[in-house]
């Protein structure tokens, strides 16, 4: 009996034609998740991927955070007979917590196994019974035992786990998330990537203004966020202290959040296309705050070069942080920064911009110099992924 992992997917399975290209994401990005286990095997079932070669746990906890699996279990692996099944499921049923009842849950995935699955249950069923004494309990039993028969090994197993769900990192293309040093913009990235986006970041720092402490929580935040993909992440920080002076300067006033968040998504926009993301991603959510009415969300996408998408449009700020703590970037987000947005910003922000009022402010300044100042100068940090 070998002790193993079973990994399932879940929407996964239902992308018809596709599927074989989402399951090679899948399984590249399980394989940075597990590079630095060098004994470590996956065996590639239907639905279903085995993982052994590590202690269970550790391959659990990787397991449960790459994205696109559903399921994980902890399992044991033994030979495809009844005889093999039988001694295996009495093993883990000792091995467990004691219960009086029990249910099988056999299915035969290899259609040439010598017994179908009623037959399975019979027989692997009496055996518990006179082994060990248990009761047969299909609606409400105190250990359920999954036993799924393939071509080269049974499965067997008596818990379920939950994974992260959604879509492979990768099978849905590639965006640029603005990342700040708040809740919502780490959250957003998430979101995106749990539908299979791969995003690369960037981090708008108050430099040489303000300290250096947002760029550390934008480190920090895209090596959680890292984690859900297995690697590959870069995050590029730009200092836009000099660039906000300029719309100070150039009498921004009220509209001086605007005219900066305008900057950001313009730069970005540039960014992404060399690139090649096809898609920004924020972490606005509709009137969270004064930047946020519909009015200003408008007036700052009429800026942007490329779809603005907004994960956590329809998001109330509980929901958002009680995501950014189950995905752990809460512990980062409320690190205190200076955040560039309140540099430069007048107390009275406006709350219903127009474009051309922005559009008069932007005229005084040259802007394709400050963009193109600004992108030359960002500075990229890489999360490699270990493999691929
Ligand atoms: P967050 O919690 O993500 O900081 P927020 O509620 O503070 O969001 P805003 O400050 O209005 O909202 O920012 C809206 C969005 O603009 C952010 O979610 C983020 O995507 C982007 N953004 C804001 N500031 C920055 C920054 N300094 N660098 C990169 N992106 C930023
Ligand atoms: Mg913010």
């Amino acid at each position: 009996m070998q002790p193993c992992v079973v990994l399932k997917y879940g929407e996964l399975a239902l992308k018809g034609r596709n599927r074989w290209r989402f399951e090679e994401v899948l399984l590249r990005n399980l394989r940075n998740t597990l590079a630095d286990l060098p004994d470590v095997a996956i065996r590639r079932r239907n639905g279903v991927l085995v993982v052994h070669g590590a202690p269970l746990d550790v391959l659990i906890e990787r397991g449960q955070i790459v994205l696109g699996l559903a399921l994980v279990h902890r399992a044991a692996m033994v030979k495809p007979t009844l005889r093999a099944i039988e001694r295996g499921v009495v093993a883990l049923l000792r091995e467990g917590k004691p219960a009086s009842t029990f249910a099988l849950r056999p299915r035969r995935r290899w259609k040439g196994f010598e017994a179908d699955s009623h037959a399975i249950a019979v027989r692997v069923g009496d055996f518990v019974r006179e082994r060990l004494g248990l009761k047969v309990d299909l609606t409400n039993p105190d250990v359920e035992v999954g036993i799924e028969v393939d071509r080269y090994e049974a499965l067997l197993y008596t818990a379920k786990l939950p994974g992260q769900g959604g879509l492979p990192v990768g099978v849905n293309g590639r965006a640029l998330t603005l990342l700040s040093g708040g809740y919502d913009s780490p959250v957003a990235g998430y979101r995106a990537m749990r539908r299979g986006l791969s995003s690369d970041y960037v981090h708008f720092s108050g430099m040489p203004f303000t300290s250096p402490q947002s760029i550390y929580k934008a480190y920090g935040l895209v090596t959680k966020l890292d984690k859900f993909r297995g690697g590959g992440s870069r995050l590029w920080v730009v200092s836009f202290g000099n660039a906000q002076r300029s719309l100070a300067t150039a009498g921004a006033g009220n509209l001086q959040v605007l005219a900066q968040r305008r900057l950001m998504v313009r730069t970005a926009s540039y960014l992404a296309k060399q690139i090649g993301a096809d898609a920004l991603i924020t972490g606005d959510s509709l009137g969270q705050v004064a930047s946020q009415t519909l009015a200003n969300l408008v007036a700052v996408e009429d800026a942007a070069e490329l779809p603005l998408l907004r994960p956590l449009l329809g998001w109330d700020k509980s929901e958002i942080v009680a995501e950014a703590e189950r995905i752990g970037t809460a512990e980062i987000s409320i690190l205190p920064d200076e955040d560039c947005c309140t540099l430069f910003a007048s107390p009275l922000a406006e709350t219903r911009a127009e474009v051309p009022q922005l559009e008069k402010i932007e005229r005084r300044l040259e802007l394709d110099p400050i963009v193109e100042e600004l992108i030359a100068s960002a500075k990229v940090h890489d999360f490699p992924a270990k493999t691929t």
